[in-house]
């Protein structure tokens, strides 16, 4: 049963079109059940109705003209009691109605469940029989299943354009929902990218220019051969000779008689080149699969992994010869940083990820850029979406599809709106950030996701107060050096010499990975992350530290910042390195300025004096403060402890945020009870403030709620006097505060601060925005 469950789910999920993936499921799940009569109605909030979109045993000329009212019938009572309802003779039933279009007076049995996503009743689906009985405690189980599965498949706006459409109602803006990533808005083409080559996400389609797929799967098949030449003459002195032997085996299954000739003949059925591809690869696959013998199963991966292999090379000769209109939105599967860092240049409008949530670090790295973006759209057949018109709506998550003339004015408008606030705070940038009774705070920079941190002194950021390391690890096939890494840091450092500027260790692990050092966990943000992976390995630790320190010799400006700490070990462990490379790199220095010197003289009388001056050049190496981020609740109990050992603390509320609530920041799927705006998380926040304050340790905060205007005020008045954030936000965080004095602040927040529910915190913040005239930053045109 379980393997049918999955075939149909799997099926559904790759159909191109909802409707005929409808169509399919119901006839699917009629025979797996082996019933007379399996359908699904959607629901239709506009018109509290759910519609008859696909059977099979009721009649054809019904579908999508059937409605049932949400309170009215076996269907809408299915729906109001959100459980499933299992009745022997529905037309005995006191709720049933007559609807003799449907043709259903044969049938009597009737098993209805609901299919609900985010507590919201998408649709119903009906299993129907002659035969008077009630269906079994497996057969509900099994319906009950499927439609929890096909649940998030279903849940999005394409249904609701699909209902429309066959009610012919006049609706042309087909609209998704996602999360809102970063805001802003954007309206352009879309351009979608598909950077992973992956069989599974490829849909069936037909084409006419069956020359030009020829050719093209011929390319591919030529390309990928001298990949696997190239690839084992390099690997021919490294790796054994039967291992060498998988690429013998590849390149004779890309022989013209093997897998190619099968790929030609589905092209000759009119099959595009990546679903013919598709189509050959999955066959040899389930009889691998299929057969009964460890070895050969196996083997399914290899063939799995030649299909994706010829699919790159097909995609690639797309990529390379597609030209970019002039300015376009990107979507991808999952967005990533160097994807943005490749296309930011080239017109980039605004970002559309199907996975991720609204702090996932994609959104963070939009939101530095200033890029409107939407994350964990549930969109079926996304590749479908490719050059279509589209609006990014950043503020509230929507995504429009070939908007019509008014929507497109609407946004129009918001645009200029958004374009006015601009200019307006950028007048602000270059003053001092200090509220109208004289409260002055530091506006820093989070950098590190994307190049350009040097420019962004021009927004008016004091200096740099989170450098994140990570991404300069991760676009690479190797750990950087030492030199490479110091090299980067004195740039870094170089950008504000005047002013500290705080560099945070590796904080790998969670959403962000290495690709050479990939990491396999069930629980990533509850796994190995951060300073946990770096006092695991020391060598990569010490060696950034070196960079770190080598960076900062005659400048003298680096702080370094340990993420996730969660114990007082971690802090001794971490400190100890941080002594030992510090006192083996001063030794170092030494010993070579030392050697530099006696090398140029001859008088070895001097060897005292010259001792000391080596001495001297050699304090040019600085002990550099070192903080912590206070990010995982567990030290929020131990800052006494934890202030005796360290400089400064930073608290970084993403994660803050992540582990008090034990929400992922990273899944769609729980993205509304994300929320720094909780009471809980607020609360804590104004507790460290609180007895940092009394432990003389000075705080800052590097998490992304100090970029909201609503967030950045309470934090002020929490007494939180150095706030980093993404350069796109710094003028106008200046902007807000600049108008608002402390004492307005600190009222806000005591109110806010008797608030229990995120609602009501939300509520109240927005409103108190619009009294002090700030109501434009809540979303434009306000
Ligand atoms: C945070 O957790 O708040 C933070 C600033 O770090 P990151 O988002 O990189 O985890
Ligand atoms: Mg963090």
């Amino acid at each position: 049963m379980l393997a049918t469950l999955r075939r149909i789910v799997l099926d559904f999920s790759q159909e191109t079109e909802l409707q005929s993936a409808l169509e399919r499921m119901v006839t699917q799940v009629k025979s797996a059940m082996n019933t007379d009569c399996c359908s699904i109605y959607l629901a239709d909030y506009h018109y509290q109705h759910f519609v008859l979109m696909a059977s099979d045993g009721l009649a054809i000329n019904s579908l999508g003209k059937t409605c049932i009212g949400f309170s009215e019938g076996l269907v809408g009572l299915v729906g109001q009691r959100e459980e499933p309802l299992n009745i022997a003779n529905a037309q005995e039933h006191q709720d049933y109605i007559h609807a003799p279009e449907v043709q259903e007076d044969d049938l009597n049995a009737f098993l209805g469940t609901p299919i609900i996503h985010q507590r919201k009743v998408l649709g119903i689906l009906t299993i129907q029989q002659e035969q008077a009985r009630h269906f079994s405690e497996t057969e509900e189980a099994f319906v009950v299943t499927l439609s929890a599965q096909l649940a998030s498949a279903l849940a999005n706006a394409e249904v609701r354009n699909l209902i429309s459409s066959q009610q012919d109602h006049i609706q042309q803006n087909k609209q998704l929902q996602g999360i809102a990533g970063s805001s802003g808005i954007a309206m352009s083409q879309i351009v979608v990218c598909q950077p992973q080559a992956d069989l599974s996400t490829v849909s069936l389609k037909k084409v006419t220019n069956l020359a030009a797929q020829h050719e093209r799967i011929a390319q591919a098949i030529d390309k990928t051969r001298n990949d696997f030449t190239l690839l084992s003459e390099k690997l021919a002195s490294i790796v054994k000779d039967e291992t060498l032997a998988i690429f013998d085996v590849y390149q004779q299954m890309l022989a013209q008689v093997g897998i190619g000739q099968e790929i030609s003949d589905k092209i000759n059925l009119g099959w595009r080149a990546d679903s013919a591809l598709k189509m050959v690869i999955e066959h040899y696959i389930s009889q691998f699969k299929a057969i009964d013998d460890a070895y050969l199963q196996e083997r399914a991966s290899d063939v799995q992994d030649l299909g994706n292999r010829l699919l790159f090379n097909l995609r690639q000769q797309e990529q390379q010869s597609r030209a970019l209109p002039k300015e376009f939105i990107l979507l991808a599967k999952d967005v990533t940083a160097s994807m943005l860092a490749e296309y930011q240049h080239k017109g980039l409008q605004g970002i559309i990820s199907l996975s991720g949530s609204n702090n996932s670090h994609a959104a963070i790295l939009a939101r530095s850029l200033g890029l409107p973006a939407i994350m964990g759209v549930n969109a079926l057949a996304f590749v479908q979406l490719d050059s279509q018109q589209a609006i990014v709506d950043g503020y509230s998550g929507e995504l429009f599809i070939n908007p019509d003339e008014t929507l497109v004015q609407e946004y129009q408008y918001l645009i200029s709106q958004e374009q006015a606030l601009t200019e307006k705070v950028m007048k602000v940038a270059n003053l001092p950030c200090i509220t109208t009774d004289g409260r002055a705070i530091e506006i820093l920079l989070n950098a590190g996701l994307s190049e350009g941190f040097e420019h962004s002194g021009n927004l008016g950021a004091l200096s740099i107060g989170l450098y994140r390391t990570e991404i300069p690890f991760m676009d690479r096939s190797c750990f950087p050096s030492e030199q490479e890494q110091t090299q980067l840091y004195r740039r870094v450092l170089n950008a504000f010499p005047k002013h500290a500027v705080t560099m945070r260790t590796l904080d790998v692990g969670g959403d962000k990975s290495l690709p050479y050092f990939p990491i396999t966990e069930d629980n990533p943000f509850l796994g190995w992350r951060g300073i946990r992976i770096t006092l695991d390995h020391p060598e990569i630790f010490l060696v950034q530290i070196r960079a770190m320190l080598r960076a900062n010799q005659g400048i003298g400006n680096l702080e370094i910042m340990l993420p996730m700490i969660s114990n007082i070990e971690e802090v001794d462990e971490a400190t100890r390195l941080i002594n030992q490379a510090y006192f083996e790199l001063k030794a170092e220095l030494k010993t070579q300025l030392l050697e530099e010197l006696v090398k140029d003289l001859y008088d070895k009388d001097l060897s005292i004096e010259l001792e000391h001056k080596a001495e001297a050049i050699s304090q040019q190496l600085m002990k550099p403060r070192v903080g912590i981020m206070l990010e995982v609740p567990s030290v929020i109990f131990q800052l006494p402890e934890l202030a005796k050992r360290v400089d400064f603390f930073s608290v970084g509320s993403n994660d803050l945020t992540q582990y008090l609530l034990a929400v992922d920041r990273n899944n769609s799927q729980v993205a509304n009870l994300y929320d720094s705006f909780h009471p809980a998380v607020l609360r804590a926040l104004y507790a460290i403030a609180q007895e940092s304050a009394q432990l003389l340790v000075p705080i800052s905060l590097c998490g992304e709620l100090a970029s909201t205007p609503a967030g950045a005020l309470l934090l002020l008045a929490m007494g939180y006097d150095k706030l980093s954030m993404n350069s796109h936000n710094v003028p106008r965080i200046k902007w807000v505060i600049r108008h608002v004095s402390f004492e307005q602040a600190q009222d806000i927040l005591s109110h806010t601060l008797t608030l229990s529910s995120t609602n009501d915190v939300h509520d109240y913040l927005n409103e108190q925005l619009e009294t002090l005239g700030l109501g434009g930053f809540i979303r434009a045109g306000y």
